[in-house]
């Protein structure tokens, strides 16, 4: 991302509306127009909020039901009038519309508790959880209907003392193949030291992790 080290004006439009508002007005090309007369090259741009709502036309999400335009199909086009360069900032870890639906998405405090009040406010999903297909699938829709830059993932963490939610008592992640190009000698499990068998191939080697907790680690050791 070149471009992103060698702009030197970047904006972020931090547009956490929600639908408690009585509609939304946003004159998109007046918007546009007096960003380029600030200067801005770069510009992160809203595409889903704290709230949950999203301000494309998302088949998977919901869409915030105050705003009649596709937001961000105007913005990439404006955008472009100018040459600014967009980044779609995407709100990752909050969402209530998705916790209202699935409480069981939500992360856990070590007292099972659910964290309903991140930032005093909002409710914070677990990425371990199911949602995870749903972040994915939003991203995949915006990288193939907008033409933008790049994204800017925002709250990706792990809430303090959380998250001991359903899903990470039963982390579905097992029996993953690796390839690498390396020939150690050995390859075993930390901290459990449990030994991995491998297959040589001509450019590396071959295994399979059996399971993932949440703290082991691949060890390739050299000759
Ligand atoms: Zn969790």
């Amino acid at each position: 991302m070149a471009f992103y080290r060698d702009t030197l004006r970047r904006g972020l439009l931090d547009f956490h509306i929600g639908e408690a508002v009585p509609d939304i007005t946003f004159d998109v090309p007046r918007y546009m127009r007096e960003m380029a007369e600030a200067g801005v090259q770069t510009l992160t741009f809203m595409t889903k909020d704290a709230f949950g709502t999203s301000y494309y036309n998302t088949r998977i999400g919901r869409k915030n039901a105050k705003l009649d335009i596709d937001l961000l199909a105007e913005a990439v086009r404006e955008a472009k009038k100018y040459g600014i360069r967009l980044i779609a900032y995407y709100n990752v870890g909050l969402n209530s519309y998705v916790a209202n639906a699935n409480p069981d998405y939500r992360q856990s405090d070590q007292n099972g508790e659910p964290i309903r009040n991140a930032f005093g406010f909002y409710d914070l999903l677990c990425l371990n959880s199911p949602y995870r297909d749903y972040v994915a699938a939003q991203l995949a829709e915006i990288a193939e209907n907008y033409d933008v830059d790049g994204f800017f993932f925002d709250i990706t963490y792990v809430w303090p003392s959380a998250c001991h939610c359903e899903y990470c008592q039963i982390w579905p992640i097992r029996n993953i193949k690796i390839k690498i190009r390396k020939k150690p000698s050995r390859v075993y499990l930390a901290p459990e030291r449990i030994e991995l068998p491998f297959a040589v191939k001509e450019d590396g080697i071959e295994f399979v992790i059996p399971e993932v907790g949440l703290h082991a680690m691949a060890v390739l050791e050299e000759e």
